[in-house]
């Protein structure tokens, strides 16, 4: 996209139609909206004037986008950029343009957003403004991401009143001079959701709380046991016998180490909806569930939403009183990345028990059981999943790594180099295996990247009714 309305930089304007996806959501004060770009229609031959510096688009081209409009199912966009050090401040022909289109597209694709972003460069830095026709009104673009990285939202000169302005504190000086001036104030203002605060969840909670991150979304929907004390970063005898919420001791924990973290504490799970109105606002999603479902909703999250999200997991193998497999697993699921079901990496009937509720569960291991005794198999499907064994020190180094990918991708530093990678600590060279798959063609996938919730395909996992709605801290 940058590109493409670059393409005459440094001195004359370009520009794109596109395609987003949107949600609205109720976080945050007063809900809002988030746009997902889906894809591009780049102008042909002759659908802007070469002829003028300005952005001047034919009408045929106007046209082409409005009747696909009409049969497609997103919002329409119009991107173009600025010449180089003059800031993304709409002029009087951008106003006369998102007036015209407002009202154009409005009357061949009605009830959508109309999207118009203006790209510059100023002082050798991106910045993106934009507009959205919503309802009958105008919305400012405020926050704007690529991959898990914030974009500069113009707000004009002067700079100094962001949040991030301040000086960094002296805590977080290594991680500056390691990663550069500009990690502490993007971390500042990044948003990380951790899906599941046990053992890996928590962990990795701690270090981005340490790393200075401004924002946490936090959710579990299980109490702390006395047998977590083992894993769980800030529990304590207490809180187990006191059985407060995970995402209680997560919080407590966390405004321990930097009382200035906002943390929003969930007492719930994916995918039910208002816990997607809350993750989808993140600038990453880190996965520390270990349940495959989580594993699919996360997943489709990212696919739908453009989320960068990673997903850890560890389990314990062992035969004849030896550990024999000690093993961590971290699968990448960025918008060029396969997805769960490319990866064939969730089981449909540990989805499907892993949804069901504790009655349903009751019932279907009892018939089993009646099944097995008449000597029958089949009959009352039912399978016990074994409990998983898992230590702390296996746990914390999961989730301080995921953690770590996080920090690479909010600062722009690094990003995990692989796609569905595992290792065993206990094996020679760790026999570490990296699934290198594309994206299957044939997978919903690859069909409704940044659709949001205008994909025409099922979500990959729904929110069963017998949970009880989510609770925000
Ligand atoms: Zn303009
Ligand atoms: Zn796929």
């Amino acid at each position: 996209m940058r590109e493409l309305v670059f393409r005459r930089y440094p001195n004359l304007e370009w520009a794109t139609f596109a395609w987003f996806g949107w949600r609205e959501t109720d976080a945050g004060e007063g809900g809002g909206l988030i746009i997902t770009l889906a894809s591009i229609e780049p102008p042909g031959p002759g659908d802007l004037d070469e002829t003028v510096g300005h952005v001047a688009i034919d009408a045929e081209y106007s046209l082409r986008i409005a009747l696909a409009a009409e049969k497609g199912k997103l919002a329409p966009a119009v991107v173009h950029s600025h010449p180089r050090n003059c800031a993304p401040v709409a002029s009087t022909i951008d106003d006369d343009m998102d007036c015209y289109y407002g009202r154009y597209f409005a009357d061949f694709a009605p009830g959508r957003p109309y999207i118009s972003l203006i790209f510059s460069e100023i002082g050798g830095r991106f910045v993106v403004s934009g507009r959205i026709l919503w309802r009958g009104e105008w919305h400012m673009v405020s926050t704007a991401y690529e991959d898990a990285r914030a974009l500069e939202v113009w707000r004009g000169y002067p700079r100094t009143a962001r949040s991030g302005s301040e000086p960094p504190r002296s805590r977080t000086a290594r991680l500056q001079s390691a990663f550069g001036e500009e990690a502490t104030r993007r971390l500042r203002d990044a948003t990380v959701a951790v899906i599941g605060a046990g053992g890996t969840g928590s962990a990795a909670i701690e270090v981005l709380a340490r790393a200075g991150v401004g924002r946490l979304v936090i959710v579990d929907p299980d109490d702390l046991e006395e047998s977590n004390l083992e894993r769980v970063h800030g529990s304590t005898p207490e809180a187990a016998t006191r059985r407060l919420a995970k995402v209680v001791v997560a919080r407590d924990h966390v405004h321990s180490i930097d009382p200035s973290c906002e943390v929003i504490g969930v007492y719930g799970a994916l995918p039910q909806s208002e816990v997607i109105d809350l993750v989808t606002g993140a600038n990453v999603l880190v996965c520390c569930t270990d349940s495959h479902s989580s594993r699919l909703a996360i997943s489709d999250l990212s696919v739908r939403y453009l989320l960068p999200a990673i997903d850890c997991a560890v389990t314990l193998e062992g035969s004849a009183g030896r550990v024999r497999g000690q093993i961590m697993q971290f699968v990448r699921f960025l918008p060029k990345d396969p997805c769960a079901l490319c990866h064939e990496m969730t089981i449909p009937w540990r989805v499907a028990q892993e949804l069901m509720s504790d009655e349903e569960k009751q019932q279907r291991r009892a018939a089993a059981n009646d099944a097995a005794v008449r000597g029958e198999a089949g009959e009352g499907y039912w399978r016990d999943v074994p409990q998983l064994d898992t230590v702390g020190y296996l746990t914390t180094s999961a989730g301080a790594l995921v953690a770590g990918y996080a920090i690479g991708w909010i600062t722009g530093r690094f990003e995990p180099p692989f796609t569905r990678l595992q290792m065993n600590l206990v094996a020679p060279f760790f026999d570490v295996t990296d699934a290198m798959i594309e994206p299957r063609r044939d997978c919903s996938c690859t069909q409704v990247r940044g659709w949001a919730d205008q994909a025409s395909a099922d979500a990959y996992v729904s929110a069963p009714s017998h949970w009880p709605p989510p609770v925000l801290l």
